[in-house]
């Protein structure tokens, strides 16, 4: 079945409000199992509202509209649809008693312009509002269906939800669910990773798949359509299991899971404990480490040594090594590491040092020059990256990576 989504009200075209009624329908129409072909929205024009309704009429089997049922000059969209139907209005009487009640019980007098929304195309279905006074309707009409729904979203989602669902459920039976698994990938960029499942892209019909990059990740998302949750899932996992076997060591997690979410999880099963010399991060990774609950399990503690006088007295960082190598360098990033794992007794030390900018770069070591460093029972490693961007995104970059260093060290321990 194609549903076409009309949103009306003039404030929309004006962009003063946000269009969320269209994404909440749009989400639960498909949820359904029905196809939302087109969205279309309009201002408060009883000419325009009519040329849309039409064309909407002529290529999609259920129109919904969401907004102008109230009380003023200006909501017509019911006027609107019985005039495409050439049908008349006519007084609903229990709608009229709801809207006056409510009246009363609010201790407001009812002008007559509230009948106006009582007023109902004949022959149509009306849907109560619990949660306000403009009634919606459902038309059916040569095969074709009609929908008002009001324009406050709360009132929307609410007939939507006890009216509209079991409507659309009975008619169409409607069995079908779409489900999404999103797979969290990092290292890796958008055209390598593209690349390497571009033959899925290509020929991808359900499952769906879509790229997405934000903040240096990019997230795959895989949507299944089928007639029950598990059917999805098993349509899903194929498709899931092929893309891990050429990326899956980028993939960190699935759906809403946090790269420190992970990191916890590994150091609890494994029993370790982990402290962090942080230098241009300020605390940020143990900060993150330590928004999971429980961390207090693993994370031991932390030194944010920013000055080199912290780094040779907290982590015992040589004063040679310092003037030799200067502050953000391999070497300085090791011996981070090494003194804050040594002074604190735990599994893994983490060891920072970069250079965040905006000033402070030369041409040797530019700003977003980050050295990283992880000792353990593996042995120490250090790792140099070259980060750009803004100061604050250079840290939670240098946050990530060093999160996503230690989930790697840890999964092979
Ligand atoms: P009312 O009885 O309040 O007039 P109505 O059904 O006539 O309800 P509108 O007048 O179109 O609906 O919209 C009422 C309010 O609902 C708007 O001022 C706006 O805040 C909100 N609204 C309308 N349409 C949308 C939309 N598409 N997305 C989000 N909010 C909306
Ligand atoms: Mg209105």
């Amino acid at each position: 079945m194609i549903v076409e989504i009309v949103t009306t009200g003039t404030e929309l075209l004006l962009g003063q409000i946000v269009n969320t009624n269209s994404a909440y329908l749009a989400e639960e129409l498909n949820k359904l199992g029905l196809d939302v072909l087109y969205q279309t929205t309009i201002g408060d024009n009883r000419q325009r509202m009519t040329e849309v309704l039409k064309l909407a009429l002529s290529r999609a089997d259920i129109v919904i509209t969401s907004g102008g049922l109230g009380p003023t000059q200006g909501d017509i969209t019911k006027l609107v649809t019985a005039s495409l139907f050439d049908l008349e209005m006519k007084l609903h009487q229990p709608s009229l008693d709801n809207i006056k009640q409510r009246f009363t019980f609010r201790g407001i007098e009812m002008t007559d312009n509230n009948i106006r929304q009582a007023m109902i195309p004949e022959g149509a279905i009306v849907l109560d509002n619990a949660c306000g006074t403009a009634p919606g309707i459902v038309l059916e009409h040569e095969g074709k269906i009609i929908i008002n729904l009001p324009g406050p979203p709360h009132e929307l989602k609410d007939m939507f939800r006890l009216k509209i669902v079991p409507y659309l459920s009975k008619k169409y039976g409607c069995k079908s669910v779409i489900v999404s698994r999103v797979l969290n990938t990092f290292g890796i960029g958008e055209s390598l990773l593209e690349d390497k499942i571009k033959d899925l892209i290509l020929t991808q019909g359900n499952p769906t798949l879509a790229l997405l990059a934000r903040l240096g990740e990019v997230i795959v998302r895989i949507t299944a359509k089928a007639d029950t949750k598990e059917e999805a899932l098993v349509l899903i996992g194929k498709v899931e299991t092929e893309i891990r076997n050429r990326v899956g060591e980028f993939i960190f997690t699935i759906d809403d899971g946090d790269m420190e979410e992970v990191v916890g999880q590994l150091l609890t099963d494994k029993k370790l404990t982990i402290a962090c010399a942080e230098s241009c991060t300020g605390g940020l990774i143990t900060s993150r480490l330590t928004d999971v609950a429980g961390s207090s399990s693993y994370v031991y503690g932390s030194v944010v040594s920013y000055t080199d006088e912290v780094k040779k007295s907290e982590l015992n960082v040589s004063e040679d090594v310092l003037t030799a190598k200067g502050a953000v360098s391999e070497e300085v990033a090791i011996a981070m590491a090494e003194g804050i794992a040594k002074k604190f007794h735990t599994d893994i030390g983490v060891g920072v040092t970069g250079i965040a900018g905006p000033g402070g770069g030369s041409e040797e070591k530019p700003v977003g020059l980050v050295y990283i460093a992880i000792t353990g029972k593996l042995g120490t490693k250090v790792y140099k990256n070259n980060f750009n961007g803004k100061r604050k995104y250079i840290k939670y970059r240098t946050s990530q990576t060093a999160l996503d260093i230690v989930r790697r060290y840890t999964q092979e321990i």
